[in-house]
């Protein structure tokens, strides 16, 4: 006999429900209820019709009821809202939300998949008009409404989720100031702290009034669009259009009321057919609980992607097949304005509440390769099993490139790979596209050393304060600690280390660090061959910054300015920037480069323009934005303007007279003034001394050079002087060379071979002699 189903809810899991029922059986009774006007609409659009990005309402409208019953022969009856189950005889009650008019109809199998609805938080006025949510059309229509309304003044979104941030961007597309109020101390709550940290700075940049752990104690509402917003910080906020997005919360009244089993986390309880506890029905979609893939704990993940696959096997189950639904894993990703967060499997948060043991990594790598146009910095973080190295979860925030990761590593973590198999896993590459190390062969490699032991690291908490047994090792270039370093490091950029390792202390534990991590692997790699106790520190400075905290907000609210180009900048910072753009005089295109290569092009450049002419850098990396204000800070250089360009962030420097005395307080821990010790009369080292000095002095260091024992050879005359020496003076002053001429290499002087050799090398590369 040909089954009768029905399903209650018409969008994702009800509509794919009725869809697959109607493709396994062409004689099944299918009939779908839906309480509002429409079936199956992209809700996952509505933030981008209402920014505008969007423009016709009908692309949010996949299927009609018309179309979907012409289809697949499916009733469809929308407006009608399913009020009561009756489980003994197998019924439902159904109400015809216009009339009123109610009809019972019998089912042999019913599917539910209802949804979830809108949190409203228990405060006064959060019913008040003007204030909204948004799940359907309906509140779609409403919003837009309002919003179309107001040529300018301020929304307020309360909830740092994927839809505040959606609605937050959206509502500054359509020209609104927007203030985002979010309780937590960051928003995208499901990821880590340090991932989501760029997204702050992203909001911010693109003028959103970011209020982390804040909550709004009260709507006060004059009328619809004039409201006062309070909030626990005291600065209550006057708004337009307030928008509550703190979560949703799923719609089990129904089955409740039918005594179905009700999960610990609150969702309708299903085994893994998707049954419920009465065995005629199924449910689907975010009203039910799932059980997360690793792990297994009962957890409410609502995501259109596992609705849908819920609602195809539910039907499967319905007409008779044995579909299991293999969990849920959590993968998400979001746009917030120029970047890309996304995330699979476990966090680290969710992983150390639950106690389970893991490591983690985290690298920056670029998106593609990049010596091709548009690559953009990626920072991936991956969690793993220290014991077998199966991956337990992945996250990924940058401009391009984070969605293919993210989804790679979905596949991987769903097939149990190990980070081993991650190093393996061949990737499609081209330059346009990727590297031929892909991220997730880069990520693969980094974790594999750290699982074999090939690389001991250490993480962000560990070095903020470093015991008395340890030491923090920079191996940075010195222009590179002009954007910052961590506090107490001694500076000894990698290429230097061999020849210093015996300024490190060989009973203290060294942790080494550079930008990213990669430096300060080969660093640690070197330390731990020559006998020291090493780790790296994972992620380099750029996870550091994260992690504590140190990306610091812009706060000029932008503005547009047209360049020469005629191209429109959105500025941030701004002394007079026409006058800034009139003065450039050189253009570094430092796209694809990771920071801090675009400030070290710009330190390189800035000492070859004229005294108040400007050096322009477009950068893609974001953490570009902050470190050129630090760089401009530290040097005493001028930053006339920092614009977001085309996907990129264009930043002119005016080259400043910079007298060291004058120079502002260091940005990082380091002082402005540095004493340079030169007890080596060897040339390399003497070299390396002037280097250095120069360096920090081109930075705005007022530098002493101290010269000691051999070193005092540098300053000696070349030419004899008559001084009245004892016989010992006498036979020291032959031994000695004669002058910064004279001086040998410390090895592989090769009797002179070999200083000639680097010093025609120094003469063809323009570098200047001692
Ligand atoms: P829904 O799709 O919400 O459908 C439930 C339907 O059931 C509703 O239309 C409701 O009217 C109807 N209904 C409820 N009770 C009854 C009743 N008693 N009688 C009749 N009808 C009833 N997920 C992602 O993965 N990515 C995204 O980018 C994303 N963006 C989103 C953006 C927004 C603005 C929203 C609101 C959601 C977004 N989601 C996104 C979530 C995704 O839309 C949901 O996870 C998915 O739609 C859930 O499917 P569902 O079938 O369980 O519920």
């Amino acid at each position: 006999m040909s089954p009768r189903i029905l399903i209650v809810g018409g969008v994702a899991g009800g509509a794919s429900a009725a869809a697959r029922a109607r493709r396994l059986s062409e004689d099944a009774e299918i009939i779908m209820f839906e309480r509002g006007e429409s079936i199956s609409f992209a809700n996952c659009g509505l933030p981008y019709y209402i920014g505008g990005v969007i423009a016709d309402r009908a692309r949010l409208l996949v299927q009609t009821p018309e179309a979907f019953h012409r289809r697949y022969r499916v009733d469809v009856r929308t407006r009608t809202t399913v009020v009561r189950i009756d489980r003994k005889t197998k019924s439902v009650v159904a109400r015809d939300v216009l009339t009123g008019d109610e009809r019972t109809e019998p089912y042999d199998v019913l599917i539910l998949s209802p949804g979830a609805e809108p949190v409203r938080p228990p405060i006064p006025g959060a019913d008040a008009p003007g204030v909204f949510t948004l799940r359907n059309l309906d509140d779609t229509d409403r919003i837009k409404a309002v919003a179309d309304r107001l040529e300018s003044g301020r929304a307020v979104v309360v909830g740092g989720g994927y839809i505040g941030l959606e609605m937050a961007e959206a509502l500054r597309q359509r020209g609104l100031d927007v203030t985002l109020v979010e309780l937590a101390k960051q928003v995208f709550i499901a990821a880590d702290p340090e991932m989501v940290a760029p997204l702050h700075q992203q909001l911010e940049y693109h003028g959103v009034d970011l209020r982390l752990g804040t909550s709004v104690t009260e709507i006060r509402a004059e009328d619809e669009t004039h409201l006062h917003v309070v909030t626990s910080d005291g600065r209550g906020v006057d708004a337009r259009l307030v928008i509550l997005a703190v979560g949703v919360r799923p719609e089990t009244g129904l089955a409740r009321a039918a005594g179905l089993e009700i999960g610990p986390t609150g969702g309708i309880a299903v085994d893994e057919h998707l049954r419920t506890s009465d065995p005629a029905i199924f449910a689907v979609g975010d009203a039910v609980e799932v059980r997360q893939l690793i792990g297994g704990s009962p957890a409410l993940i609502p995501l259109a992607g596992p609705a849908n696959r819920q609602g195809r096997i539910a039907a499967d189950n319905a007409l008779g097949r044995d579909s299991v639904y293999k969990r849920t894993q959590g993968t998400a990703v979001c746009k917030v304005f120029d970047l890309t967060i996304g995330m699979t499997g476990l966090s680290e948060k969710s992983l150390s509440a639950s106690g389970r043991r893991y490591e983690k990594i985290h690298v920056h790598p670029s998106s593609h390769a990049g010596y091709y146009p548009g690559a953009m910095p990626l920072s991936l973080k991956l969690l793993f099993d220290p014991g077998n190295g199966v991956v337990l979860g992945a996250q990924a925030v940058g401009a391009a490139g984070v969605d293919k990761r993210i989804d790679v590593l979905a596949v991987a973590i769903r097939a149990g790979l190990t980070v081993h198999d991650l190093a393996e896993q061949e990737l499609a590459y081209a330059p346009p596209y990727g590297s031929a190390k892909d991220p997730i062969n880069y990520a693969g490699f980094v974790a594999a050393n750290v699982l074999d032991g090939d690389m001991p690291i250490c993480h962000a908490a560990d070095v903020v304060e470093p015991r008395g047994d340890q030491l923090l090792l920079d191996v940075r270039d010195p222009a590179e600690l002009a954007v910052g370093t961590i506090p107490g490091a001694v500076n000894i950029p990698l290429d230097e280390l061999r020849d210093r390792i015996d300024e490190l202390p060989r009973d203290k534990e060294i942790l080494a660090f550079c930008q990213v991590g990669l430096r300060g692997y080969l660093a640690a790699r070197i330390l731990t061959l020559s006998g020291f106790r090493c780790r790296n520190l994972s992620g380099g400075y750029k996870t550091y910054q994260a992690v504590v905290g140190h990306l610091p907000p812009e706060e000029a609210p932008p503005h547009e300015v047209v360049d020469d180009a005629g191209q429109v900048e959105t500025t941030r910072i701004l002394a007079d920037a026409e006058d800034g753009l009139a003065a450039v005089a050189k253009e570094i295109d430092a796209r694809g480069l990771q920071c801090p290569g675009p400030i070290m092009r710009l330190a390189e450049e800035i000492c070859r323009v004229d005294v108040g002419r400007a050096v322009a850098v477009v950068a893609t990396d974001p953490g570009f934005r902050a470190d050129v204000g630090a760089w401009c800070a530290s040097t005493g250089h001028e930053l006339r303007l920092l614009a977001a360009h085309d996907g990129a962030c264009r930043a002119v420097v005016v080259r400043r007279d910079v007298r060291p005395a004058a120079q502002p307080a260091a940005a990082g821990a380091l002082a402005k003034q540095k004493t340079i010790v030169v007890f080596s009369g060897d040339f390399d080292k003497a070299m390396a001394a002037f280097i250095i000095a120069n360096g920090a002095a081109a930075m705005g260091s007022r530098v002493t050079m101290f010269f000691t024992f051999w070193g005092l050879n540098i300053l000696r005359r070349s030419e004899p002087v008559a001084v009245r020496k004892n016989l010992v003076e006498r036979m020291f002053g032959r031994m000695m060379p004669r002058g910064a001429e004279r001086l040998a290499l410390s090895k592989m002087n090769l009797g002179g071979a070999g200083l000639a050799m680097i010093k025609g090398i120094m003469r063809r590369k323009n570098v200047a002699s001692l």
